[in-house]
């Protein structure tokens, strides 16, 4: 059994999340992901909706797909949310599954950046979306050998070792982001969000204004 903790802020969850989510289900094997969203972001502006909110509108979204779970871990430990720790307790919490970190081209990109990375690696897998606007040719030379190193190609590879593997899946790229949901939402534009997740935002009168 492979448990994928796709972590991120989530203000608020769209398409691009929710299409991978729903695509990763069908491309790993025996997967439950468990979308999970930080309490206190370290490397980045703090969100804009509280956190109850931001995992309710995970549930909304998720609501009719199976293999998923809203993860309220990082919205119950205090201080910021760093990936390298909450991965350890849940390598503590599910001892007998393999663990792997789903992550953006994005966030692999700076992944050497990451607070205790080597940690990471450690305790899970990391499986990584293709986004649009980030090439791995750009990576770094630390990302480059981690990928030489590590890199598998097919997700069976993943349950042959029980951390350590890097899996670019085959998701199609959505071009959306919170940012640009958030700006559409204060502008009063559609925005490429669950229509669930929509009247959630209308009924608690969420991202209604620029800042
Ligand atoms: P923001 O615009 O507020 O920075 P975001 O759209 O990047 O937000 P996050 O919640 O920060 O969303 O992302 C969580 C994870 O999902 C990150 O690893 C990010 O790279 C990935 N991700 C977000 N949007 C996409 C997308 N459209 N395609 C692939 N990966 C994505």
């Amino acid at each position: 059994m492979l448990r994928a903790i796709f972590g991120g802020t989530f203000d608020p969850i769209h398409c691009g999340h929710l299409n991978a989510a729903k695509a990763l289900v069908e491309e790993l094997n025996y997967v439950t992901i468990h979308l999970m969203p930080n309490a206190v972001p370290p490397h980045r502006p703090q969100p804009r909706a509280n956190g109850a909110h931001r995992l309710a509108m995970i549930e909304c979204a998720i609501r009719s797909h199976a293999h998923m779970c809203a993860e309220p871990f990082e919205l119950n430990q205090d201080g910021p949310s760093y990936t390298a720790k909450t991965l350890a307790a849940m390598r503590e919490h599910y001892p007998n599954d393999t663990l792997a970190f789903i992550m953006g081209m994005d966030s692999l990109l700076t992944f050497d950046q990451w607070f205790d990375w080597q940690s990471i690696l450690a305790c899970a897998h990391l499986v990584v979306l293709p986004r649009p606007g980030y090439q791995l040719r750009t990576a770094n030379s630390t990302v480059t050998q981690l990928l030489h190193d590590r890199q598998v190609s097919s997700p069976d590879e993943l349950y042959q070792d029980s951390s350590g593997r890097i899996y670019i899946a085959n998701t199609t790229l959505t071009d959306v982001s919170s940012t640009a949901v958030r700006d559409a939402l204060a502008s009063g534009d559609s925005a490429e969000i669950p229509s669930q997740v929509m009247t959630y935002i209308r009924h608690h009168g969420l991202y209604s204004s620029p800042l």
